[in-house]
């Protein structure tokens, strides 16, 4: 179920959190977001809390979870791939810009 919500942390366009994906209401038709999400969704599916767990706590897991997701969103023409390596540099995980290219590589 998709909620469009004005509630998502400054800076992001949208959220997964199985059963319902959240996106800010100017991307409400933004295909590419809204599948980006649908990876997130998939993997969430009955071990949600298991997931965000690992999400919150593990930059590895974290790092794999938005490659998978951006990737998706890549493939569809949605961000460039460099619009996506700026994008992971919001995510705490460590990384700089060229390590972010090599991991969407
Ligand atoms: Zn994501």
């Amino acid at each position: 179920m998709i909620i469009t919500t004005k509630l998502i942390v400054k800076g992001f366009s949208g959220f997964s959190l199985w059963p319902f994906i959240f996106v800010r209401p100017e991307h409400r038709s933004d295909f590419s977001l809204i599948e980006h999400e649908l990876v997130h969704y998939r993997e969430q599916a009955w071990i949600t809390p298991f997931w965000v767990l690992l999400y919150l706590v593990s930059r590895k897991f974290r790092l794999g979870a938005e490659v998978r997701a951006y990737t998706r969103q890549i493939e569809l023409g949605g961000v460039s791939k460099g619009e996506a390596a700026h994008a992971l540099l919001s995510y705490r995980l460590g990384i700089s810009y060229s390590e972010a290219m090599r991991a969407l590589a």
